[in-house]
């Protein structure tokens, strides 16, 4: 099989090293970047700025939406809008990358680890609810850790390689026990639950446009919002917390000098205009690796009924560990770049003392998961969605 797969692989991306996932500028990135440079506006005060935040609410259905330097900062800036300070807990999922840790960690919360599901690879919501029945209580109004005494303030569930967790049940009992609902949707541009586009189905969600990422502004994020307080304050403490004045410096709290430049978000509004077409040629690609796989001891992941998913990186789950090794070093060997899932947050030396649930799911796929190549590919130097 992995031989087959190979040579799928060079079919469809030819017969050059084949990288896991690359930027695509085939649109009008260049012509927006020259625009940018000869406006003078290359920093974080520019039209590129609000037309790709207005473009990227459009195109998620939320009111609000606010450009960042990144992802990370983005969910930093979520997380202390959310009110998540000193010696709060955030549940999030072990199988996630660090920079949801990370952020958790930027507010001095400590992140508590909730097992996954196998089919998405995301959040479990059983688990949560189980975890929550056995640890936590309502004290006053609020869900507090019985075991650590600490208030339970947020749940950042994530959406692993795009593909779409089980947001509205997490949603129910994040409701249930009142704790605020951060989506980590970084990963998940263009993936839908139902109609509702990731991201928008807790008070704040977040979107990475990191170079890895579906589409890309070199780097970048965006936090999006239903809430006009939120999006304003959001805003504000983004941008250093100046207070609008025409010419006195005047900061009315600790701000962030989070603010995306219009460099990257004229990279952004080029990116968004090639969207579509990328997810169109993605399906294609993940449906001739399907075919692939079909009826085979491996299994492709597919998104859960009622969900669309982005096909940002297409998974596999391989039989077994040494399966899985043997499958990793003969597509490396052969000039075709696939990686394991990351280790479990839980085993990171940094979060090593914080509190998990079994995290049965997400060892299993810890140790059997691996992402296949999923960019777009070239042809001609041009996208292509006819012959992929
Ligand atoms: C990429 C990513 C981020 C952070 O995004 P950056 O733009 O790289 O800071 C956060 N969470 C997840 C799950 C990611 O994959």
């Amino acid at each position: 099989m992995k031989e087959e797969f190979v040579s799928l692989v060079k079919e469809i991306y030819g017969t050059g090293f084949v990288p896991l996932h690359r930027p695509v500028f085939e649109g009008n990135e260049k012509k927006y970047l020259v625009d940018c440079i000869d406006s003078n506006f290359v920093s974080s005060v520019g039209e590129k700025v609000t037309e790709f935040e207005e473009v990227t609410a459009k195109y998620t259905g939320s009111k609000f939406a606010i450009a960042t330097v990144n992802g990370t900062s983005a969910l930093h800036m979520c997380l202390h809008l959310a009110g998540v300070q000193t010696g709060d807990e955030v549940i999030t999922q072990a199988l996630t990358f660090v920079a949801t840790c990370n952020a958790i960690t930027y507010c001095r919360a400590s992140p508590v680890f909730i097992d996954v599901d196998k089919d998405t690879m995301g959040m479990s919501p059983s688990s949560l609810n189980s975890f929550l029945d056995e640890f936590a209580e309502i004290r006053g109004e609020y869900a507090y850790n019985k075991k650590s005494g600490n208030r339970i303030k947020a749940c950042v569930p994530m959406h692993t390689f795009g593909l779409p967790c089980r947001i509205k049940e997490i949603s129910s009992v994040c409701a249930k026990w009142n704790i605020e609902l951060v989506e980590d949707a970084a990963e998940s541009l263009g993936s839908f639950y139902g109609n509702q586009h990731t991201g928008t189905f807790g008070s704040l969600g977040i979107i990475s446009y990191n170079g890895n990422k579906i589409i890309t502004t070199g780097g970048g994020g965006m936090i999006i919002t239903d809430d006009e307080s939120l999006a304003i304050k959001a805003k504000h403490i983004t941008t250093t917390a100046k207070v609008p004045h025409p010419y006195e410096f005047v900061h009315d709290e600790i701000g962030f000098n989070y603010r995306m430049p219009n460099l990257n978000a004229a990279l952004g509004c080029a990116q968004m205009e090639q969207l579509p077409q990328m997810l169109d040629i993605k399906k294609t690609i993940n449906t001739q690796y399907r075919k692939l796989f079909d009826g085979s001891a491996i299994e492709l992941l597919e998104p859960v009924h009622g969900v669309s998913c982005n096909n940002w990186l297409s998974s596999i789950i391989l039989e077994s560990r040494e399966d899985r090794d043997d499958f990793l070093s003969y597509t490396n060997n052969n000039g075709v770049m696939t990686r394991p899932i990351w280790q479990l947050m839980s085993e990171l030396s940094m979060f090593s003392d914080c509190q998990c649930d079994s995290l049965e799911t997400s060892l299993w796929l810890q140790s059997r998961v691996v992402n296949i190549p999923s960019s777009v590919p070239f042809k001609n130097g041009y996208i292509s969605n006819t012959n992929v």
